[in-house]
């Protein structure tokens, strides 16, 4: 499972996370939602060591991200060993960040090589399984600028998926798309959900937040000010600043 405890981050004295704390389970869903700024894209980049942490730690099965125990305090890693770790975490972006000048297959292939060492036929087989899992089987030597939004979504998709990481995270993975192209996407995360990939997904699409969570997390200032089952927290919110929020998004 994913362990976060007590993360802090601040940018220029000004504190974006304070005291994050959340602990995932096996095969979990988890939406976040909160206002921009509050520290959403922040939180998910400090999982998977994009962003370091001022305090506290992110550990998967265990195993810290970013940072090793050395005489009971923390080091950050080398390079080498954060890459390997973070191939624990798959991330897609909101605006898909493929690579350009390589194909929908070269996309996948090229992670599972690089950082797994697995061979380029192997990768190549896993890559057009994934192609076809995320129904693009027929786009696999099409560049991205040849694809529509949702398309290179979904290969962003597949390539974080190739490191078989243990957690999950979509930023907005939505918000760049035409509204038309949002469903496909949602329809591929939804699946994603279904096989009980552990997932965090931070959204604005709440009525999709409320049909794949296990559970929703409002965070707001860098804090969570409210958690629970989809139900609770979209349904019948405690916190004012998560009805004001709602309001704002509904
Ligand atoms: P949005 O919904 O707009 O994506 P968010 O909840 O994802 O917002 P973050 O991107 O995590 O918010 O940003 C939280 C705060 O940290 C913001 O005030 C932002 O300006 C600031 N911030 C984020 N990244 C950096 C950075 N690299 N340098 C300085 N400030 C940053
Ligand atoms: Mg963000």
């Amino acid at each position: 499972h994913v362990e976060i405890r007590d993360v802090t981050k601040s940018y220029n004295g000004v504190e974006v996370l304070s005291g994050v704390s959340l602990t995932l389970e096996p095969g979990e869903v988890v939406t976040i939602l909160g206002p921009s700024g509050s520290g959403k894209s922040t939180l998910l980049r400090t999982i998977n060591h994009l962003e370091t942490v001022d305090s506290g730690w992110v550990a998967i099965d265990g195993e810290l991200i970013g940072y090793e125990h050395r005489g009971g305090k923390l080091y950050e890693l080398k390079e080498r060993h954060v890459l390997r770790r973070r191939t624990q975490v798959g991330m897609v972006f909101q605006n898909f960040n493929l690579f350009p000048h390589l194909t929908a297959l070269e996309n996948i292939v090229e992670a599972p090589v690089g950082l797994k060492r697995l061979n380029r036929a192997d990768a190549r087989e896993l890559a057009l399984g994934l192609l076809e899992k995320v129904g693009l089987a027929d786009k696999a030597d099409a560049y991205p600028r040849q694809l529509s939004g949702g398309q290179q979504q979904r290969v962003a998709i597949a390539r974080a998926l190739a490191l078989q990481p243990k957690v999950l995270l979509f930023d907005e993975p939505t918000s760049a798309l035409d509204p038309e192209l949002v469903g496909e996407v949602l329809d591929v995360i939804r699946e994603l959900a279904g096989l009980g990939t552990t997932l965090v997904i931070v959204t604005h699409e709440i009525g999709f937040a409320r049909e794949v969570s296990d559970r929703v997390i409002f965070i707001d200032h860098g804090v969570v000010l409210e958690q629970g089952g989809p139900g609770e927290v979209l349904g019948d919110p405690q916190h004012p600043r998560t009805r004001e929020f709602l309001a704002t998004v509904l």
